[in-house]
């Protein structure tokens, strides 16, 4: 059975290899941890993202920040025969021959202090997907966790975004937030990289279904998250996880449903045990689908509840690999960018 190519908008892995280059003085961590489990799992397209602690002092979290980019960086080069940077939409084509596709990502702007002229950089280093929040709220919006929207240098931020073609990413977004980003989107490219659906299981991190909408009106996707935290801590199980995908599915739409994994078991060694404001409980994971090696096993239990061999390869890869060759496309470089003014 050939199984359709899997993209997962989210990963914290970067987190990892930076934890095995810097603590543990590891050439190649990418090789020997994260190469084989992809790849066993038929993953096509794997996004890293950028996270920084928010708590981090702005100037400390820039900081790490370049230090993950750098990593990122060390990753494709050590594995340039089997991976690429996704930066344009035709880096595509190396996924098609077989490569998995790397797509750096930021989450959270909060180590942009109140600069958002940084965004410029982050796209110039290849950042192309971006959220403006983890949960908290910085000086650009507010996250699930705190309260408030977008604010003028919120504002500011996106609009720079938008210029240079990121997508804008609305996981971690409170409500207001999401509200105001998608008014603002106009032909940019949006998506939920990692969340639930709020009517499965009621949660602050998961989307409404007028959000579910605003994103299928916007051609964008959510990406089902494989976390316990936001599935069901009650029923961390497959089925349950599916059944987020049917709402969503039935809300948005089949064209509007992907995947974002955030696993997080296979890296609490080198982050810790839960996230910063201990409400995520690092070390916990769907049973059935802990890591990108057990991805088959979802495409067939996706197939038992039902989908189609068309409405898996949707689901699994397909819209995400959709919205990337959009969004990839509306990347413009440097020198074409309009937003170039420091303001
Ligand atoms: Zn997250």
């Amino acid at each position: 059975v050939t199984r359709p190519p899997i993209v997962d908008a989210h990963c914290d892995l970067l987190l990892e290899l930076a934890h095995a280059t810097h603590e543990l003085g590891e050439a190649n961590p990418f090789a020997g941890r994260w190469m084989e489990p992809l790849a066993r799992g038929g993953v096509a397209v794997q996004a890293c993202a950028l996270y920084i602690r928010p708590e981090l002092p702005a100037d400390r979290g820039l900081r790490e920040l370049l230090r993950l980019v750098e990593v990122f960086g060390r990753a494709v080069r050590a594995n340039g025969e089997r991976v690429v940077e996704l930066r344009a939409a035709e880096d595509l084509d190396a996924v098609a021959d077989g490569r998995i596709g790397l797509l750096l990502t930021l989450e959270g702007a909060a180590s942009f202090g109140s600069d958002p002229w940084l965004a410029d950089v982050l796209a110039d280093l290849g950042v192309r997907m971006a959220s403006l929040t983890w949960n908290e709220a910085n000086a650009f919006a507010g996250g699930c966790g705190a309260a408030g929207g977008l604010t003028a240098l919120g504002e500011q931020l996106v609009d720079r975004l938008l210029a240079r073609g990121v997508m804008l990413d609305l996981a971690h977004a409170s409500d207001r937030t999401f509200a105001d980003v998608v008014a603002r989107i106009g032909d940019g490219t949006v998506l939920v990289s990692h969340a639930g659906c709020r009517a499965v299981y009621d949660h602050p991190r998961n989307v409404t279904d007028a959000q579910l909408r605003a994103l299928a009106e916007h051609d964008g996707v959510l990406g089902v998250m494989a976390h316990p935290l936001v599935v069901d801590p009650a029923r961390p199980d497959v089925e349950r996880l599916i059944d987020h995908v049917d709402h969503a599915v039935e809300i948005a739409g089949i064209d509007h449903v992907g995947l974002g994994g955030d696993f997080m078991r296979q890296i609490v060694h080198a982050v810790g045990g839960r996230s910063p404001d201990g409400e995520m409980p690092y070390d916990a994971a769907i049973e059935g689908l802990e890591g990108p090696e057990q991805w088959p096993a979802f495409a067939d239990a996706l197939a038992r509840r039902g989908y189609d061999a068309e409405a898996r390869a949707a689901v699994l890869g397909g819209n995400m690999l959709r919205l990337l060759r959009r969004g990839l496309a509306q990347a413009t470089t440097p020198t074409a960018a309009t937003s170039s003014t420091i303001r």
